[in-house]
């Protein structure tokens, strides 16, 4: 069973960016606005997630590092209307399958902050962590203890949730080996703190190696998209955008995004795509846009290009296995039509 749960778990978290991408979802459901990401070895050694959202009961605290425990389901309904990130509560029996998860978190009317170590492989505990931590008791999950860390204390007033995950795949020598490049894996975790800064304006980022002073990412409440885009991938796109705002009540479908103009041309497509929220693929969406800028743009050269699809999530496949960014969604050549259109549109009257 144990192993089961491993091999699932190590399934859905392939590498500490999808761990990270699941934490910071976890965050905006909150409804967090402020997002604070520390990072030890690429997140291998360290992933840590602090933010201001209404944190997790301590009643809670022992049951949410448990498969399909959501407090974001309530009927059977909900599966096909839901507005949250979340909707599988698997995300965070998956990273304490593979890592050591304490959580510590405060709710608005407790006075008291309480921390949570979750160990769900009760065996590997006793191998490898029986000189780190002697007290373990090697339970399933350790009862809530009132949280004394100092770090807390600080932030006593203030509601507060913070996960840590250390050694991630610990128990997964074949996933550990296959990740041998920490520096590699910091880099796609700047990219996916990068592309939720950008989508959610408002909220604070920041992103950082434990030791180092300055965060590599550092978004805050007051700056726009631009600014967050002209901060994180610089000048020479963010002066040379349009803005994409339509909405089409037939599907109904609403794009908004930020796209580069017929001016700004790079090697390597960026291209950050969001559904309902959530930063995904679509290769086929990525190709057509692709080819609506083959006309505008020099050959061998690509757009920038940020797009926010809302649509009707019962039109959306949410039941793509969650390592698979890539979805399907109804009527999609007709919805890949439409939003082609209105980027041809744009990038027409702006060249005219
Ligand atoms: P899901 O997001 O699908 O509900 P997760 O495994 O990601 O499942 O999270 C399980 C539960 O843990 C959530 O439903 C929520 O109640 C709680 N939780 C996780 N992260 C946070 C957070 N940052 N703030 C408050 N509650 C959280
Ligand atoms: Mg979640």
């Amino acid at each position: 069973d144990v192993v089961v749960n491993r091999i699932a778990a190590g399934e859905i978290i392939h590498r500490p960016a999808n761990a990270l991408k699941e934490l910071i979802e976890n965050s905006l459901d909150a409804h967090s606005t402020s997002i604070q990401i520390s990072v030890k070895d690429g997140g291998l050694k360290l992933l840590q997630i602090q933010d201001n959202g209404h944190g997790v009961k301590v009643e809670d605290m022992g049951i949410v590092c448990e498969r399909f425990t959501t407090s974001k389901l309530r009927t059977f309904d909900d599966l096909s209307s839901m507005s949250t990130y979340g909707f599988r509560g698997e995300a965070l029996a998956s990273i304490s399958h593979v890592s050591h998860v304490t959580i510590t978190s405060k709710i608005k009317d407790s006075n008291c902050a309480y921390n949570q170590e979750h160990q769900q492989n009760p065996s590997l505990v006793q191998e490898t962590m029986a000189l780190k931590y002697p007290y373990v008791n090697y339970s399933h999950v350790l009862r809530p203890d009132p949280c004394t860390e100092p770090l807390v204390n600080k932030r006593l007033t203030k509601v507060y949730f913070q996960l840590q995950a250390e050694d991630l795949f610990y128990n997964v020598p074949t996933r550990r080996k296959a990740l041998k490049n920490p520096t590699e894996e910091y880099n796609r975790i700047l990219d996916i703190v990068n592309r939720y800064a950008i989508h959610n304006a408002g909220v604070s980022f920041t992103c950082r190696k434990v030791g180092s002073n300055t965060p590599d990412v550092h978004t805050t409440t007051s700056s726009t998209v631009v600014d967050n885009i002209r901060q994180i991938y610089g000048s020479s796109v963010a002066n040379e955008l349009l803005s994409l705002k339509q909405s089409f009540p037939i599907y109904p479908l609403k794009i908004n995004g930020w796209i580069s103009n017929a001016n700004y041309s790079v090697k390597k497509f960026a291209f950050l795509l969001f559904i309902n929220h959530r930063s995904v693929d679509s290769p086929a969406i990525r190709k057509a846009i692709e080819s609506v800028y083959a006309t505008y743009l020099p050959k061998n050269t690509h757009p920038w290009v940020y797009l926010s699809l809302e649509m009707d999530p019962k039109n959306v496949d949410v039941n793509v296995h969650p390592t698979k960014r890539e979805v399907h969604f109804m009527n999609e050549e007709e919805v890949i039509a439409t939003i082609c259109d209105a980027i041809q549109e744009r990038l027409g009257d702006a060249n005219v």
